[in-house]
């Protein structure tokens, strides 16, 4: 647990999450500023602050993260229709949570890329 990490205290249930699935190594809960109509988050108990801070020893519950995402969106009912999963890194990536967190978003089609033309970084940057 990190002292001053929102989704430790989410963890921790100091702050309330709207909770879709709970174990030992993960929870998920709905996003408070949904950007699609399932827009939920699967984080690890452990905190891990980004994705650059993953460990070999954390290898299997980043997978179980996933394996996660996949269960609820079959139960929620739009896993066949299909969906996004995203884990955003640092500045570029759009972190503000620092305690790794999966987005999985579904239940409209989504675009691609992610970006807008006015962010893109030049290569040599
Ligand atoms: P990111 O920008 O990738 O770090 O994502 C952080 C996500 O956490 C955003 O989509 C926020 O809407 C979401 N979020 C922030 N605070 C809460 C909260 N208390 N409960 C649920 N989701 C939250
Ligand atoms: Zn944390």
């Amino acid at each position: 647990m990190s002292a001053d990490c929102l989704f430790c205290k989410i963890n921790a249930k100091e702050i309330p999450a709207d909770a879709l699935y709970e174990d030992d190594q993960v929870l998920a809960f709905r996003d408070i500023s949904p950007q699609a109509p399932h827009h939920f988050l699967v984080i690890p108990k452990k905190h891990i602050s980004t994705i650059n801070d993953i460990a070999e020893e954390d290898c299997q519950i980043v997978g179980h993260m996933q394996l996660t995402a996949a269960k609820l969106a079959k139960q929620l009912g739009f896993s066949q229709q299909g969906y996004r999963t995203v884990m955003n890194c640092n500045q570029h990536g759009g972190q503000t949570v620092y305690h790794i967190h999966l987005h999985v978003l579904g239940g409209k089609p989504m675009g691609w890329p992610p970006y807008q033309e006015t962010l893109k970084t030049p290569i040599e940057q």
